[in-house]
């Protein structure tokens, strides 16, 4: 596996990700994505739209605003506890997670005992609604996408006359004002969810916690191609923590969220250690009865069958695009020799993968090739993402398409276009990334077999 700093030199120079508003410094925690990176983000969240609104029937979607009523995080208890215990460095003032040190010498600047008592930080970002900018006008923008699935929970159900047990999804920007950024894309100040709030009978929900370890776990390996030692489920619950998968004896015992009765972590073994890109937490009626609570108003479903009135449980797979990004990233990098040179592939699974084809002439001096390649590329854009470069000799144009993951390149050459050529066929060679192998199709053709080639 690749380092993080070779992901991220890969990143800038291919534009994938840029830090955000670089060229005044940038800003921490925030990051850009480029053309190549938006998307693979794209697709990242098409796969996981897919798989969970689209191929089920018992799933259905929202995009609730990112600003909402304060009380909803009143409620929740965000405003509340959501925070992090932060200490300041008395020598260098450099700020800390108290969680994190781990001895009492600064990190940054290796003084001893000199960290304040750590006092609790709130991580929610304040802004103010409206002209005034008083106490009354105070809002946050969301650090979660979930408590917008919670408080429209009545209104999909009725909309969309649903039963338990079903699902509301939402994929969207968060935002947390952590003390501490770091490891590139894995933790930002703002973030893109995927969350899927499941909403089941009291008494079932054990059953339905499992139910979407085994679902999302077959998703990731699935989607990203995850070889088995490089993911685990990390089980945490009252009684104690324990892994699922690789490396079981590497493993803090930690405690669920207040809000949950048990958690699976999904997690991936990144260049820095194994880290969650997933929770899947057991939340009960925690969401539900606090707003009903707070609001007033009933947030009970009625059960048509059996007369009962009951709130809901709820199952959340919880994940972040950001974090998805980085192990595609991770698992596709390869690096290999071929004829003594070094090759870097991006072995990005096929509906991953930014750029599908890249049509390249192999001459850029004879006009009837690039013509030709130019027709190409235009007859196969409303088709698949395509891009046409004639920027460099073929062998370097091939190197650069491999290092971002581009499914195959179409080549135009003499034999192709040129009548008067000794060969002329009317073909063009298809170059596929994986193998390198290489096959003559009719110029025709091409599209077809490209898309017969993507969907297998
Ligand atoms: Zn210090």
């Amino acid at each position: 596996m690749p380092d993080m700093d070779t992901i991220v030199s890969l990143c800038k120079r291919r534009g994938f990700v840029f830090q955000g508003s670089e060229i005044y410094g940038g800003i921490g925690g925030f990051w850009d994505y480029g053309p190549l990176g938006v998307e693979l983000k794209n697709n990242i969240k098409r796969a996981w739209w897919k798989a969970m609104v689209q191929d089920r029937g018992d799933i259905v979607g929202v995009d609730a605003a990112i600003i909402m009523n304060p009380n909803v995080w009143r409620a929740s208890g965000h405003v509340e506890t959501f925070s992090d215990p932060l200490v300041e460095c008395k020598s260098c003032h450099h700020r800390f997670r108290a969680d994190q040190l781990k001895s009492d010498a600064c990190p940054n600047c290796g003084n001893k005992g000199t960290m304040t008592e750590p006092r609790q930080f709130n991580l929610l970002f304040k802004t103010h609604v409206g002209p005034v900018e008083d106490d009354a006008a105070v809002a946050y923008l969301r650090p979660e996408t979930a408590q917008g699935i919670f408080v429209n929970f009545l209104n999909v159900q009725q909309s969309m006359r649903r039963k338990v047990p079903f699902g509301i999804a939402q994929v969207g920007r968060s935002f947390r004002n952590e003390i501490i950024t770091g490891n590139f894309i894995f933790r930002d100040r703002e973030f893109e969810q995927m969350e899927m709030e499941f909403f089941v009978k009291p008494g079932t929900e054990d059953g339905w916690h499992d139910h979407w370890r085994d679902e999302r776990l077959a998703w990731w390996r699935k989607t990203m191609n995850i070889t088995d030692d490089h993911i685990r489920v990390k089980v945490i619950r009252r009684e104690g923590t324990t892994i699922i998968g690789p490396d079981p004896h590497d493993v803090e015992t930690e405690k669920p969220p207040h809000y949950s009765k048990g958690n699976y972590d999904i997690e991936y073994k990144f260049p820095m250690g194994w880290s969650e890109i997933e929770g899947i937490a057991s939340r009960t009626d925690y969401d539900l009865t606090a707003h009903q609570k707070l609001s007033g108003k009933s947030l009970e479903y009625f059960d048509d069958e059996t007369k009962e009135k009951y709130i809901p449980y709820v199952v959340e797979p919880a994940m972040g695009v950001d974090r998805a990004v980085l192990v595609a990233l991770f698992e596709s990098y390869q690096e290999e020799k071929v004829r003594d040179e070094k090759r870097v592939v991006l072995r990005l699974p096929k509906p991953l993968a930014p750029i599908k084809v890249a049509v390249l002439p192999l001459a850029r001096n004879r006009p009837e090739i690039v013509a030709k390649a130019e027709e190409l590329t235009v007859a196969l854009r409303p088709h698949m993402m395509t891009v046409y470069d004639d920027s460099a000799a073929i062998g370097r144009l091939y190197r650069r398409q491999d290092e971002i993951g581009t499914l195959y390149c179409v080549t135009v050459d003499h034999q192709s276009v040129l009548a008067d050529d000794a060969k002329y066929d009317g073909k063009v060679t298809i170059r596929e990334r994986d193998s390198m192998e290489q096959i003559r199709v009719p110029i025709a053709e091409v599209k077809n077999v490209l898309l017969e080639k993507l969907s297998a």
